[in-house]
């Protein structure tokens, strides 16, 4: 993640037009269902959420009660901030609220029923779900991605003009949380078939209706190209070009 690699719109849309979304519904869903289960090993809950498992751990703390308040009013006036988010593997840790800029805060509703995140406008992450399950922890990953990405970017712009550069603009921005949510949580998903479960989350769950979106509207372009499912394609493939995904 840390070389911004100069994007032409034409080609890299053209790739994303041949990317082959087609999976069997029943395996998309038996794989979330299996990401909705709380990881093993998971021994606390509270203000401070503990995963150890045999050859990592993931430590969740939050603020105590009088400091968590991040808004006064609004909808997330209830969200609890996050104080440390640490994800230790082998020898290495990581404490994810470092990697994010100072003034972006990590908020939660870990009661919410809807399972989502976003970055709202004044740059903090708002997630709605239980963090302590595999899915939730790759949502709020993707979010911490977006931010990271948009630092490190430092309001250049890598993609080349093109008349549809806002497509490839958001492809580019979805692909690279991807990437880095794929970087972080590698370490703590030991089996091949979680590994599958991991791809066919990211990329046929929450990137799925961009590809779609660029996909369609490279097709009313008129582009000769432009086709769905021509070619089968790995997701490990297609984030090499940002270069962080190894699987
Ligand atoms: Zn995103």
């Amino acid at each position: 993640m840390d070389r911004i690699k100069p994007i032409n719109s034409e080609k890299y849309l053209e790739k994303i037009s041949k990317t082959d979304l087609s999976i069997r519904e029943e395996e998309l869903m038996r794989s979330v269902a299996r990401l909705e289960r709380p990881f093993e090993g998971l021994t606390s809950l509270g203000d401070e959420i503990d995963i150890k498992a045999e050859k990592y751990s993931i430590h969740i703390t939050f603020f105590p009660n009088n400091q968590r308040t991040v808004y006064s009013a609004g909808p997330y006036r209830r969200y609890h901030r996050v104080e440390h988010l640490m994800l230790q593997h082998s020898e290495k840790i990581f404490d994810l609220t470092e990697i994010v800029p100072d003034g972006c805060k990590i908020l939660v509703n870990r009661k919410s029923i809807a399972e989502r995140g976003s970055v709202v406008s004044d740059g903090n992450i708002v997630i709605d779900g239980d963090i302590t399950t595999p899915k939730m922890l790759l949502i709020l990953l993707h979010e911490i991605g977006h931010v990271v990405d948009k630092m490190q970017l430092a309001g250049e712009d890598p993609v080349s003009e093109h008349p549809m550069s806002f497509t490839a603009r958001k492809i580019r921005s979805e692909r690279i949380a991807t990437a880095f949510t794929l970087k972080f949580i590698r370490p703590f998903v030991l089996d091949s078939k979680q590994r599958k479960d991991v791809i066919n989350f990211l990329k046929h769950d929450a990137l799925r209706s961009y590809y779609l979106n660029a996909q369609k509207a490279m097709e009313e372009q008129g582009h000769p190209d432009a086709s769905l499912d021509r070619y089968a394609q790995d997701i490990s493939e297609e984030l090499e070009l940002e270069k962080d995904a190894e699987w």
